[in-house]
């Protein structure tokens, strides 16, 4: 079987090295790729939201397969193009119709599904630059910290957490004017919510689903969590403090109703579901929902998966997962992400990278990559990620962060405490 993936991060090398591992995977391609991926299958430079260049794409290298990885395709209509196009519809595709996105493409909606089901989330108001009155006033009496966020895709910028009423007033004036363009002409005012973060994903065929292993991400650039926000620096999985009971309640209380609630609305989803969960106290929150999987958490959840993931792709296209018996690892997996110098803020690309060879045992997984006459250059801010697969939470840790000190290229750096909180 052809099987094309879209996208170019670390998440996509994960599914490039998993997948390549198939007996049932004849010929991988992978667009636009990274230098790391293409020790899997062969990169096309084309752009993922060119949907025209993925179909000439799809029907020369006779693809029988698309995975989509990042949410902006997804968003944009991907899946939708292909059902609608004579000669694509009859590619599964591995991530949800617009209709089914729209829960990572908006947050507005996403609050409403979620109340339409009784799923447990902070307590929202939505407002539009039409309401803004109400919206200030609506804040002068709310609590702080106050969380503002940008209704539509702002690239993981368009969350604030304020502390005062007066500076939420000023931004939710500068959000509605324009601050993220037309992703926060709509702004959801949240409760702030104290506790620990975790993500739980699953894949489903619209009706049955698997759970896949939970992870958690370190987002801070800095040790001990400290300093700007990034994509991700580094991830475990499992998630110690997410014990039976715990697990047990998110499924019953908001996966179960999540997918059902999609069934009941008439959304038809195949593909992943990534819950942004908090615990407070004993009990799990939805924080957001992303409508395919995490970056930096794939990379510590797929080597915990121990099936095909083409048979699991194919399950979940053909709507049996319900008969699909899911095999996790019960070994502990730590990712850590090196990054070039001076990111989340600016940064070098291009440094020669060394070292790769050095590392002894552990997936590297690229990210910010490519090739450049053999020679392996940063090209992005999160470069690596570097995944170890161990016994215990420390020794997947411990391993991986001395695979990460192994690899070289000029200015780079790396978070040596990713898990030791959760210890
Ligand atoms: P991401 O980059 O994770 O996709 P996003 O822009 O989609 O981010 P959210 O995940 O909704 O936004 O929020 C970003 C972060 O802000 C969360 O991971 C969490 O740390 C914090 N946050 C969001 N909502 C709340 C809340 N109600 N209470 C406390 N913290 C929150």
């Amino acid at each position: 079987m052809n099987i094309l993936i879209i996208g170019s991060g670390g998440r996509e090398c994960a599914f490039a090295w998993k997948l390549s591992q198939s007996e049932q995977c004849t010929n991988l391609f992978i667009a636009p790729g990274n230098a790391g991926t293409a020790n899997y299958g062969k990169n096309v430079n084309i752009n993922p939201n060119d949907f025209e260049a993925v179909k000439g794409l799809a029907l020369k290298e006779k693809i029988e397969l698309l995975v989509v990885g990042p949410e902006e395709p997804l968003v944009l209509g991907i899946h939708d193009f292909f059902v609608n196009d004579e000669e694509l519809k009859h590619i599964p595709v591995i991530g949800p119709k617009k209709e089914g996105a729209i829960l990572e493409g908006s947050k507005d909606f996403s609050k409403q599904f979620m109340e339409r089901h009784h799923i447990p989330t902070a307590k929202s108001k939505s407002f539009t630059n039409e309401n803004l009155a109400e919206g200030l006033e609506y804040l002068s009496t709310h609590a702080t910290p106050i969380v503002l966020k940008a209704d539509g895709l702002a690239a993981g910028k368009g969350v604030l957490i304020l502390d005062s009423i007066a500076e939420a007033q000023e931004e939710l004036k500068l959000m509605l004017g324009g601050k993220f363009g037309n992703a926060g002409s709509t702004v959801v005012i949240e409760e702030f919510l104290t506790g620990i973060e975790l993500s739980v994903f699953i894949l489903t065929d619209g009706k049955n689903y698997v759970i896949l292993p939970e992870a958690k991400d370190y987002k801070r650039i800095g040790q001990g969590d400290t300093g700007l926000n990034t994509g991700g620096m580094g991830s475990v999985s499992p998630v110690p403090f997410a014990n039976e009971e715990f697990l047990n309640k998110i499924e019953e209380r908001i996966i179960k109703p999540t997918v059902n609630g999609l069934a009941s609305e008439g959304i038809d989803y195949t593909g992943f579901i990534f819950f942004g969960l908090i615990k407070v106290g004993e009990e799990p929150y939805v924080i957001e929902y992303n409508a395919r999987m995490g970056d930096p958490e794939t990379e510590s959840v797929i080597p915990r998966i121990e099936n095909d993931l083409v048979e699991l792709f194919l399950a979940s296209a053909n709507k049996e997962l319900g008969n699909y018996e899911i095999k996790i690892s019960p070994k502990n997996a730590a990712t850590v992400v090196i990054v070039a110098g001076g990111y989340p803020g600016d940064y070098e690309k291009g440094k020669a990278i060394s070292g790769l060879d050095n590392v002894r045992d552990s997936y590297v997984f690229h990210a910010g990559t490519a090739s450049e006459g053999g020679v392996v250059k940063t090209n992005g801010g999160r470069v690596l990620a570097v995944s170890s697969v161990k016994d215990t939470q420390f020794e997947a840790l411990q391993c991986a962060t001395a695979d990460a000190a192994r690899i070289y290229f000029d200015g780079k750096y790396f978070r040596e405490d990713i898990g030791f909180d959760l210890m």
